[in-house]
């Protein structure tokens, strides 16, 4: 079967995979050859590949999944590849959004904060695993 993980800037991956591990938002979920179509909403969270016994890792923040005639689709506003992410970056991302929420400003956006720290935390796992 086939995966795209696709955002608004570019084809973050392009290639065959035997299996596929992602995060829906009702929880994860696999996919393997020849699964019956299947449409779902994403959360912020990381994806799993398999390729040849090999694993591989990307994030993925929330969008679409779309999988039919073994054709996978992510469309997802930003996806990084293990291997690419910037560790200190996604640190220092964390903590920002850790001491917003910590000040429990009135006029602080929760959910926003709440999102930068489930992306933090995507990154750092993502290339934890890779
Ligand atoms: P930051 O506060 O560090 O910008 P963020 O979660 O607000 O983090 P996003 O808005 O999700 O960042 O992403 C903006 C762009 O920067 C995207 O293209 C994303 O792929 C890239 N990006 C963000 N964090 C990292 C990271 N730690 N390593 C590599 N690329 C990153």
């Amino acid at each position: 079967m086939h995966l795209k993980i696709i955002t608004h800037e570019k084809v973050v991956f392009d290639e065959d995979v035997d299996e596929i591990y992602t995060r829906g938002t009702d929880g994860e979920f696999g996919i393997l050859p020849n699964h019956v179509p299947i449409m779902s909403a994403l959360d912020i969270g990381v994806t799993k590949v398999v390729q040849n016994g090999q694993s591989s890792y990307f994030t993925t923040m929330g969008g679409v999944f779309q999988f039919k005639d073994n054709e996978a689709v992510i469309l997802t506003p930003t996806a990084e590849a293990g291997k690419d992410i910037d560790v200190a970056r996604a640190k220092e991302a964390l903590e920002r959004a850790q001491a917003r929420l910590a000040e429990k400003n009135a006029e602080l956006d929760i959910k926003r904060s709440e999102a930068a720290v489930a992306r933090a935390l995507a990154r750092l796992k993502a290339t934890m695993s890779d």
